[in-house]
């Protein structure tokens, strides 16, 4: 068995981040990262790479490359918790008992859930930026797209990025207008959600953007099947009106977001509130049973956007709260739900979406946000990625 003071369970955008926070405050802390990828990923670029405006390869590094020093990474999967004796086990059968755990194992992609979907994934047109293999088969997909029928689906699950399943769909009509295809296509959204937008001021945007495109949506829908080979998929109505209703759709072109949990391994432990995720406090970040437990990302039980934004505003709460706790203080650090989502329109334009808890807009330029912006494209595609490598994962912000 091995016995380690402070336990990071995901070495992702979270768990670095955060160690590179905690390791600021004190560099006598003593702190392991669990992780078994040999790489780490900057995924919100992989909507870039899908319209063909990102190398694919500039999103991926090893993750030794990323790993604050002074940090002993064990290299493994965390296969079980057992909080109640403050031990995880992992995969190859070793015991990690800890003092305190940080989990921050991110989010899981339930691609099996769709029948015909893994085995046609990549081909037959249906692509999805939701990963890093299948990201560059969307702009394959577009770039030899002669017109058509182009479906974008979101899924009636938490999704990470809410913004993602749409950006791409507004990128494509912009491409198709500038490449005179768009009056020769039908573009459709099948969303498991009851609206575009969760926030009423970038909605109202949003849904211009939707007629500018001549989008058809479809709301409360949930994709259960892909059929590749034929180009056909099938929606299940979830809401009140619609519930049990089957519509098969065809297509030239699908864009999947696959429906998303926690993972199993989370969902399946005694760290798991009703829905699954890590049971913790929406201000504090502690675990509501478990108070040497805390976590942040993706994986949190929280009302918040599962973003890499919402990230930057928790882990300073959380190495703050945890501390605290070390020390036997008052957890006095609040997180207000903050997160952002850089909303892409078109090539050359996007609206940055801020917002917290309460759905209002918490924005950081003294602009109207709700705008459609060069300037912010390029905070997107320019700086956001040489902040993430530079400053978020080394807790410089
Ligand atoms: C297409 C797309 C577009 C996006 N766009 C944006 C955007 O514009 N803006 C934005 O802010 N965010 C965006 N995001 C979301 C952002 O990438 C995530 O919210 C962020 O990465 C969450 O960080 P995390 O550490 O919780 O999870 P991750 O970064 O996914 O890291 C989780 C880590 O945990 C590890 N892990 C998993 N299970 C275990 C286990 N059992 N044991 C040990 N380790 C484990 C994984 O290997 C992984 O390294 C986007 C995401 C996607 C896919």
């Amino acid at each position: 068995m091995k016995s380690v003071q402070i336990l990071i369970v995901g070495g992702g955008n979270a768990g670095i981040s955060t160690a590179s926070q905690l390791l600021r405050k004190d560099k006598h802390l003593q702190i392991s990262i669990v992780e078994p990828s040999e790489f780490h990923y900057y995924q919100p670029a992989w909507t870039l790479v899908g319209a063909g405006i990102y190398n694919i390869r500039k999103t991926k590094r090893t993750e030794a490359s990323v790993m604050p020093k002074g940090i002993d990474w064990i290299r493994g999967r965390v296969e079980g918790f057992d909080p109640v004796n403050n031990r995880v086990s992992l995969s190859d059968g070793t015991i990690v008992s800890y003092q305190y755990m940080i989990v921050a194992t991110g989010i899981q992609m339930n691609w099996n859930e769709i029948k015909g979907l893994p085995e046609t994934l990549g081909k037959n047109g249906v692509c999805s930026n939701y990963k890093f293999d299948t990201a560059p088969y969307t702009w394959e997909v577009l770039k030899n797209f002669k017109g058509g029928k182009a479906v974008f689906t979101s899924a009636h699950t938490a999704v990470k990025c809410g913004g993602a399943p749409h950006k791409i769909m507004w990128l494509t009509g912009d491409y198709l207008r500038k490449h005179g295809l768009l009056n020769k296509t039908q573009i459709d959204y099948w969303s498991g959600g009851s609206r575009l937008f969760g926030v009423e001021k970038y909605e109202k945007s949003l849904l211009k953007v939707a007629e500018r495109n001549h989008v058809h949506m479809h709301f409360t829908q949930k994709l259960v099947e892909v059929d590749g080979p034929n180009h056909r998929a099938k929606f299940v109505g979830i809401g009140k009106e619609n519930e049990g209703q089957e519509t098969w759709v065809d297509f030239d072109l699908l864009h999947v977001t696959p429906p998303q949990s926690a993972p199993d391994v989370v969902r399946n432990s005694p760290l798991a509130n009703e829905a699954g995720w890590v049971n913790v406090d929406q201000y504090t970040l502690q675990h509501k049973v478990y108070p040497n437990v805390f976590s942040l990302g993706d994986v949190a039980g929280i009302p918040a956007a599962k973003t890499g934004a919402a990230v930057r505003k928790q882990a300073p709460v959380l190495v703050n709260n945890l501390l605290a706790y070390k020390n036997g203080w008052a957890l006095d650090a609040k997180y207000s739900g903050y997160s952002s989502c850089p909303v892409v329109t078109g090539y050359g334009k996007l609206i940055l979406c801020e917002f917290d808890y309460t759905n209002q807009p918490r924005e950081t330029f003294p602009i109207d946000q709700s705008k459609e912006r060069w300037s912010m494209f390029m905070l997107k595609r320019w700086l956001l990625p040489w902040l993430y490598w530079n400053q978020i994962l080394p807790g410089k912000m």
